[in-house]
């Protein structure tokens, strides 16, 4: 493997002196193909002003590449059992800080305000727990951080839902959170053979810039997701349909609603770009007179 090419204690040899047993219910599939580690490293582009932000450090694999070129990196770590793991894995790196905790419980900005001087920009990696991801991607984003960009290693088919564009099967709420408040691309494909233990599935790594967000206006954020995951609730149905259903809005009222909106009544969600999402969200307070 990519992993023996290389001289020197593999992850292996850290985790059976500490005889750490990886544990499934916490996602803990870790990187081993040192080629991967650089390719998400060279993605975050850290350099000495950037301050790091990763959930989920495992074994440390990704943190100690991020701590050669950032000038500080702050790991969230779930599983406290990795402690003596991650001590050794680390110990050529002051820059980092581990805090052991559920990162859906943490206060994101209330942890990293101390180190984030003026001077610093954030970034955030993370080679994801797969049975969390989105939860973890949506305190990310919505938790009024300036971010600079995220790299994250998804399960495949998650990377493509992030990056889908209207009218293909993947686009949904995913692709919209997502691209609403960033710029996503997808990076490379990442087999299972670079992971101990490996998944049962490939996995993609996604750029999200967040200096470029959809280039649209909308008033009320916790209406316009509504509406969003509302159109997107039944499938096959047209909009009209799935958002008088959803939302309870009587047919007559929900079609003067859409057209007012600029948009066909029997269109489906999937054809929706973000900005008719956006327009339709807006004109709701309008219908209501
Ligand atoms: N970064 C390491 C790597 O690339 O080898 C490990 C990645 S592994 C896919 C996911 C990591 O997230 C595991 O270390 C797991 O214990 C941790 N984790 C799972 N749920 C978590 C949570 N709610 N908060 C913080 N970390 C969590």
């Amino acid at each position: 493997t990519a992993e023996q090419r290389h001289p020197g204690p593999t992850m292996r040899d850290l985790l059976a002196k500490h005889d750490f047993h990886t544990k499934k219910q916490f996602g803990q599939n870790f990187l081993v193909d040192r080629n991967v580690l650089s390719r998400i490293t060279d993605a975050v582009g850290a350099d000495d002003e950037t301050l790091v932000l990763e959930v989920g450090p495992g074994a440390g694999a990704l943190t100690a590449q991020l701590a050669q070129r950032a000038a500080q990196v702050i790991a969230v770590e779930k599983d406290e059992t990795l402690r003596p793991v991650l001590a050794e894995a680390l110990a050529p790196y002051p820059n980092v800080e581990v805090k052991f905790a559920d990162v859906l419980e943490v206060d994101l900005c209330a942890l990293l305000e101390p180190y984030l001087t003026e001077d610093r920009k954030l970034c955030f990696a993370a080679n994801l727990p797969y049975y969390i991801t989105t939860p973890i991607l949506f305190q990310v984003l919505e938790s009024n951080l300036l971010m600079e960009r995220a790299v994250v290693m998804v399960q495949k088919e998650v990377a493509d839902r992030m990056v889908a564009q209207p009218g293909g099967k993947a686009y949904g709420v995913l692709s919209v959170g997502i691209q609403y408040r960033s710029r996503a691309t997808r990076l490379f494909t990442v087999p299972p053979g670079a992971f101990a233990p490996q998944p049962g599935v490939d996995s993609a790594v996604v750029l999200l810039d967040c200096t470029q967000r959809a280039d649209v206006f909308v008033e009320d954020e916790t209406w316009f997701f509504r509406v969003v995951k509302a159109a997107f609730s039944t499938r096959r149905k047209t909009l009209l349909n799935a958002l008088s259903n959803s939302l309870s809005v009587g047919k007559d009222v929900c079609r003067a609603w859409i057209e007012a909106a600029g948009i066909k009544p029997d269109a489906r969600a999937e054809t929706l770009s973000i900005a008719q999402f956006a327009a339709l969200a807006n004109e709701y307070p309008r219908t209501q007179g």
